[in-house]
């Protein structure tokens, strides 16, 4: 089964598209501690385990990110 992101473009039709797919928990953190060092960033992105394909995905949980958790998350960060 697939899981998608749901949206509505400007024609008010809807779009899905997959959503990124993490078979540990390890490699969906690495991207999650990526966004969130981001300087633009507003959103905090968390990992979590989905109930439809069992493995990980990457989403905001709704809160807002602050400065320290975006500079632990920059120092985190394996990309750099
Ligand atoms: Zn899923």
């Amino acid at each position: 089964m697939e899981c998608d992101k749901i949206f509505e473009n400007e024609k008010g039709e809807l779009i899905t598209t997959p959503k990124r797919k993490f078979s540990t928990i390890d490699e969906a953190t690495i991207v999650a501690e990526y966004e969130n060092s981001k300087f633009d960033r507003t959103y905090k992105v968390v990992t979590y385990k989905c109930k439809i394909c069992y493995k990980y995905h990457i989403g905001r949980d709704g809160n807002k990110i602050n400065d320290k958790e975006r500079d632990n998350s920059s120092k985190k960060n394996k990309f750099k």
